[in-house]
């Protein structure tokens, strides 16, 4: 997979561009998402440079793996959506419209989401 390293999260990783940031470690930075499909919407990014969670979840070393698991549940913890429930969502490429090619997992919560799939995917 090739890597664009021109993209924005990218950019807003190396501080070119601002953010509403809400947590950040060595090996993760996330923010507010900037269109908000739910009341709580935040994105979780690794510092490194993964297109998706392909390459992510074969190619990163573990370390970097935990840190981005633990601080989706650390942020969810402090957002207060632990109880009443949240929706993670990672896009792959093209079918799952991915439109920022650089691996995040979007959180949503603070309200009832509804289906997961609106309209339904067709079946094949
Ligand atoms: P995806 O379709 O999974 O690639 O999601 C990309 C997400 O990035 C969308 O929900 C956008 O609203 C969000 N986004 C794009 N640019 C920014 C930005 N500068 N700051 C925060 N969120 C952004």
């Amino acid at each position: 997979m090739t890597y664009d390293p021109s993209n924005i999260f990218a950019r807003i990783l190396a501080g070119d561009i601002p953010c509403n940031e809400v947590y950040q470690d060595e090996h993760v930075l996330a923010f507010h998402d900037i269109q908000r499909q739910a009341p709580v919407h935040v994105l979780f990014l690794p510092r490194g440079a993964y297109e998706s969670s392909q390459d992510f979840y074969s190619t990163a070393p573990p370390e970097e793996i935990t840190a981005l698991a633990r601080a989706i549940a650390k942020v969810a913890d402090q957002l207060g959506v632990v109880a009443a429930g949240y929706r993670l969502i990672s896009n792959h490429r093209h079918d799952a419209g991915q439109e920022v090619p650089h691996f995040h997992i979007h959180l949503l919560g603070g309200a009832p989401l509804g289906a997961m799939l609106c309209p339904p995917a067709p079946t094949k």
